[in-house]
């Protein structure tokens, strides 16, 4: 963008004022411009952009953003800008800031739905029960208070609470990740003729095999270590762990993983379990022929001891969610068959020996570690990283899986909540619900103006509520009514249309029967509203006879 054009406006200077462009010279970026112009002079607050993308937890750490923010430093938050520069400015990144201002993200109420989180974070943090890991020394000596969340959206909407800068080993949280690698070096078939796909019912460190010999999955150590074993065994042992961290760092979007030096030796010195489990392992002949144990031990610690941050975990969360696309780059990390698969496997056997219950009460995948991090996946929808060390017997933070319960209290996250949607109080901050709403409201009301009875009839059956508007605020009955339907405005009477509903201009559906002198309607309409007052009058009489308690 060339910084001289982009000089602020003076306020109030006529020159400056912009003209409406029409649709083919950017009317859509000029209504986006006018929402944002306060005083009507054709000039916009370089603050209030900036701020109308940070509320919707668009910031200048979004790499898709930052020319962007660079050029709003440049310009600096107390100038003024016009049109012309507004659209140079958002053509640095367009889609991602139209799609923003247009209210078209995900989750387009996105302030409401942070304060709500942080409501359940306050109550959580409150919550001191719990005991931090001691079987690898060096984790137990966190400070056992740490508490973090961050939230990252599948089209990069974050927000952050408490410690979610603070670094942690991954821990298990590295297995879907090693299992993804596996998954994309050698397909389905061959890993899963070395790994199975059932919950073991046993401690994540046991040592068991299925009945095929196998780990019984990859997110215990034994399916972690098998799939450690598949990673490149042909190269040397630093290309190998490289390999695993560029992929960490995509899954970051673009931000490097720390490695924790101390855990990992650590975790090596005091690793009996795992080794007597890889011993086993190589017994019953559960390793391809070219992989060596200790390596595979080797890199399966190394990858426990990748250190990273919530914010870093919830865009990693995020890229599962948003089917293997990281939202902050739009990199395809994984392929969205593999991610399928692993979410699945997430949903069964995340959770230790508690995943049966989360799946029941949270039906949502997610994985937990040691270190006390957990990471849900709402697929479609966000990526959702917790944080607290104390741990509860099954070895989950306590305040992680308290967290992911309050959290689907309150939304209608839970898989199968959209059997019961519509019934269901929890709320929805998702835009596709109003996206559905919108166009069953664009269909009922298109039904009304053409009189299809029977569509009006299979829609209200499928649950389109009668008194859904359009864009002008109107409504099937404003239509039926302008368009002298009877039979369909007596229909959506008997079904809880409203006749005092307004449309953008004010207007009632009365007043559009009279203005098309639908006489028929008329009637119909004021037979409604006397019978209605007839009744209020009937039941106000009712009242006073009975004395003040009736109506209180
Ligand atoms: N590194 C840990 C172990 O192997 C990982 C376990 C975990 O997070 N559940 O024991």
């Amino acid at each position: 963008m060339n910084k001289k054009k982009s000089a602020p406006v003076t306020e109030g200077n006529e020159a400056n004022r912009a003209k409406a462009p029409s649709a083919e010279n950017g009317g859509t970026t000029y209504a986006l411009f006018s929402s944002l112009d306060r005083t009507g002079q054709g000039e916009v607050l370089v603050a209030d952009l900036a701020f109308a993308l940070e509320r919707l937890g668009l910031g200048n750490d979004d790499p898709r953003l930052f020319s962007f923010f660079a050029e709003i430093d440049a310009l600096g938050r107390g100038a003024r800008i016009d049109f012309n520069t507004f659209q140079q400015l958002i053509k640095t990144s367009p889609i991602l800031v139209q799609k923003a201002l247009q209210k078209q993200l995900i989750i387009p109420e996105f302030e409401q739905f942070r304060d709500d989180i942080k409501k359940i974070f306050a109550s959580i943090a409150k919550n001191t029960s719990g005991k931090v890991a001691d079987y690898i020394p060096q984790l137990a000596k966190v400070d056992p208070n740490q508490f973090g969340i961050s939230v990252c959206t599948v089209d990069g909407q974050r927000f952050s609470f408490g410690d979610s800068d603070q670094l942690f080993s991954i821990q298990s949280t590295s297995k879907p990740t090693s299992y993804l690698i596996a998954l994309a070096l050698h397909g389905s078939e061959k890993v899963h003729r070395h790994v199975g796909r059932e919950p073991s019912g046993h401690s994540f460190n046991a040592i068991t095999l299925d009945g095929h010999n196998r780990p019984h999955n990859p997110m215990i150590n034994a399916g972690a270590i098998l799939c450690s074993s598949l990673i490149n065994p042909e190269n040397d042992a630093a290309d190998r762990f490289d390999y695993v961290l560029n992929t960490w760092q995509r899954l970051f979007g673009g931000k490097r993983p720390d490695f924790n030096n101390s855990i990992y030796l650590s975790e090596k010195n005091t690793a009996d379990r795992n080794f007597a489990l890889a011993y086993f392992m190589r017994e019953k002949k559960v390793f391809p022929p070219e992989s060596d144990l200790h390596q595979a031990l080797d890199l399966y610690f190394q990858c426990c001891s990748i250190s990273a941050t919530c914010e870093n975990m919830a865009v990693s969360a995020a890229t599962l969610a948003n089917a293997g696309i990281c939202p902050l780059t739009n990199d395809r990390v994984f392929e969205d068959g593999h991610v399928k698969d692993t979410l699945s496997l997430m949903y069964s056997c995340g959770m230790y020996d508690f995943s049966g219950e989360f799946a029941f009460l949270v039906g949502l995948p997610a994985k937990s570690g040691v270190s006390g991090v957990v990471q849900l996946v709402i697929p479609n929808v966000m990526g959702i990283a917790i944080w607290s060390p104390k741990l509860d017997i099954m070895g989950n933070s306590v305040r992680g899986v308290e967290f992911c319960i309050e959290l689907v209290k309150r939304y209608n996250f839970h898989t199968y909540d959209t059997l019961i949607a519509g019934h269901s109080s929890k709320s929805d901050p998702r835009l596709r619900v109003n996206q559905i709403k919108q166009e069953g409201a664009v269909q009922i009301c298109w039904a009304a103006a053409n009189g299809d009875l029977s569509e009006i009839q299979r829609l209200i059956a499928a649950g389109v509520d009668v008194k859904e508007a359009d864009y002008d605020g109107r409504t099937a009955l404003h239509l039926a009514a302008s368009e002298g339907h009877d039979e369909i405005v007596k229909y959506l009477l008997g079904h809880g249309a409203d006749l005092e509903s307004r449309d953008r201009w004010g207007g009632t559906p009365l007043d559009d029967a009279k203005r098309h002198s639908r006489s028929s309607v008329i009637e119909l309409i004021e037979g409604r509203t006397k019978k209605k007052s007839i009744s209020m009058e009937k039941r106000s009489d009712a009242a006073s006879c009975y004395g003040s308690e009736v109506l209180n």
